[in-house]
């Protein structure tokens, strides 16, 4: 473990993070306070995004290859991918990436959530299966971002109240109502919220992490949950903490 005593890194590495969550905003702030150069990633979907320590970088590489450039080009020593559970494009980059570069990926996965005694839970394999598990004239808190709630316009017989940070493109239906906030979010105001829109249902993505007041005030208020479960990602290097991934990130053996 390359750490001296006041927790500065003695070797420091030069790290690409593929970022655009939380996770990646915290690793960064670890990895630069030990001393690395660190580079975060983000995708660019977010007009205004919470910028992470360190050096950023925003928009797509143009596919693995240019990944895979970008990282020779930059001299990068280590890849960690922290994105979202549910962002499976930019992983499977990031793996190829990382054969065609020869720079070792590690990734951050944080736990999924797991079902509690007294949870509601109706698993579902991705968002139009969630779709379909609507019943007519339920009240459905979709808390799914905005990539794919256009999905939902099909259901005209179901209200839809979705959260998410920044608005869709285009019209948008008369029967749904778009709340628009960034996390995080107390289990009251979750609550109040779901009274307030008499909310008969909750739809999550199966994201892990702290933010799962959502989760906790559907119990409490005894609503079922449709919990979208997560889609594979690539065979990698997985570290379930981000103390790991930095002491992995420190060490010799990449
Ligand atoms: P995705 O489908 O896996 O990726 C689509 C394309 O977007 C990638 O091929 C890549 O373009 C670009 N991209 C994605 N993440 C990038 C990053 N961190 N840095 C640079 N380029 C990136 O991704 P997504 O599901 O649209 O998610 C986009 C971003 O939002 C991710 O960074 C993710 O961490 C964050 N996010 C996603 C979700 C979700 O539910 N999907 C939720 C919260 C946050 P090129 O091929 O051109 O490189």
């Amino acid at each position: 473990m390359e750490a001296s005593s006041d927790g500065q890194a003695e070797v420091a590495k030069r790290v690409l993070i593929l970022g655009g969550t939380g996770d990646a905003r915290r690793l960064a702030e670890q990895l630069v306070a030990q001393g690395h150069h660190v580079v975060s990633s983000l995708a660019g979907v977010t007009s205004r995004p919470t910028v992470p320590a360190g050096d950023v970088r925003i928009g797509g590489f143009g596919g693995a290859q240019g990944l895979a450039d970008y990282l020779s080009a930059m001299r990068i020593n280590v890849l960690v991918d922290a994105t979202h559970p549910f962002a499976v494009q930019i992983s499977s980059n990031g793996a190829e990436a990382s054969q065609a570069s020869g720079v070792p990926y590690l990734r951050f996965e944080r736990p999924a959530w797991q079902a509690q005694e007294d949870d509601r839970w109706i698993s579902v394999g991705d968002t139009a299966d969630a779709v379909s598990k609507l019943d007519r004239g339920a009240c459905a808190f979709v808390t799914i971002g905005r990539k794919e709630i256009g999905m939902f316009a099909v259901r005209q017989d179901v209200r839809v109240v979705a959260r998410m940070i920044e608005a869709p493109g285009g019209d948008v239906p008369a029967n749904w109502h778009i709340i628009l906030a960034r996390p995080p979010f107390s289990i009251e105001d979750e609550m109040a919220l779901m009274r307030d829109e008499q909310v008969t249902v909750l739809v999550s993505k199966n994201a892990g992490g702290p933010a799962r007041s959502k989760i906790d005030a559907a119990r409490r208020l005894d609503l079922p949950v449709i919990m979208i479960e997560r889609p594979p990602k690539p065979a990698a290097r997985v570290l379930v903490s981000l103390d790991e991934i930095a002491a992995t990130v420190a060490g010799e053996e990449l």
